[in-house]
């Protein structure tokens, strides 16, 4: 695997003194799906922003494609072509007129010749299904919508690495699966995708790559597995087990009804455990 973004005692402290992140070594290898899994106030937003330099490492560093970011303008503008970040608010990401102005933001920013901008721009929109909605103003759209064109518009750049910052936040169970979707389609087609969430129900369905972070520090790397099954981790990052798992810890625990393969943390795993104990 490459490596494609690594951090290494990336430490950040706000200008109020809150040190944020407290010595983080993380490696995101290329074509993988990751999740950053913790609460409010953990450090996954400050983190992010490391990626293509919009934080500054007050110590530490951050390395793309095994190079260290520097922070002038035109390496800052080659790191954020290769590294895409969907802020967690699209209302902080959109601000032309119309959706198609802003998608072609950023390509027109690379100094892209008009024509290319323009058709990047319609390639992205179509990408994410917002063709449809290209001459209204962004901030006619719904929840849903504002965040596929907000990823429409990192989309446009054709970066390597797409880091989105809770991206189901604010929408209903629907929208937030069609988004998750949508990132697991161009994941599939070989994008590097990186999200941060909180939402336990929902990891286990499309990554199977966590990092657990408390306190501005990751506790914790490995499978959905590795870390619901990790009583210690559990409590240190107060998490609790996706809802279907719960179902059967209740049974082993009251019932004494034990599958060996551990608690299935997705519905489909919990069909093939209870099929495989029916059929028996
Ligand atoms: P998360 O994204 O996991 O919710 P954040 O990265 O937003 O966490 O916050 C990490 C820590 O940094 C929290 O203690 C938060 O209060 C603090 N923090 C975030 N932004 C600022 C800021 N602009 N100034 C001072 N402290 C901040």
């Amino acid at each position: 695997m490459t490596t494609i973004l690594e951090t290494k005692d990336l430490t950040f402290k706000y200008p109020d003194g809150t040190e944020a992140l407290k010595g983080i070594n993380f490696k995101l290898e290329e074509g993988t799906m990751v999740a950053l899994l913790g609460h409010n106030g953990a450090g996954k937003s400050t983190f992010f922003l490391h990626f293509n330099g919009i934080n500054e490492a007050t110590s530490g560093s951050v390395e793309i494609e095994g190079k260290p970011l520097k922070y002038d303008k035109k390496s800052l503008l080659e790191a954020r072509q290769k590294i895409g970040i969907v802020f967690q608010n699209p209302d902080d990401q959109l601000f032309a007129p119309t959706v198609l102005e802003d998608v072609a933001f950023g390509p027109m920013n690379m100094g892209l010749p008009e024509d290319e901008v323009r058709q990047r721009a319609l390639d992205a929109l179509e990408k994410v299904g917002m063709s449809h909605v290209a001459n209204k103003a962004p901030h006619h759209l719904s929840g849903g919508q504002k965040k596929r064109v907000a990823i429409a518009g990192i989309l446009a750049m054709k970066p390597k690495v797409m880091v989105l910052d809770e991206p189901t936040s604010g929408l209903d169970p629907n929208g937030a699966s069609s988004i998750m979707q949508l990132l697991y389609d161009l994941n599939a087609e070989g994008m590097t995708i990186m999200i941060s969430t909180h939402d336990v129900d929902l990891v286990p369905l499309y990554s199977d790559n966590l990092h657990v972070i408390v306190g501005g520090q990751i506790i914790k790397s490995g499978t959905c597995k590795d870390i619901f099954s990790d009583p210690e981790v559990m409590e240190e990052a107060d998490l609790r087990l996706p809802w279907i798992g719960q179902l059967f810890e209740k049974f082993d625990k009251e019932d004494g009804i034990v599958f060996e393969e551990g608690y299935p943390l997705t519905v489909g795993d919990a069909h093939d455990a209870l099929l495989k104990r029916i059929t028996k």
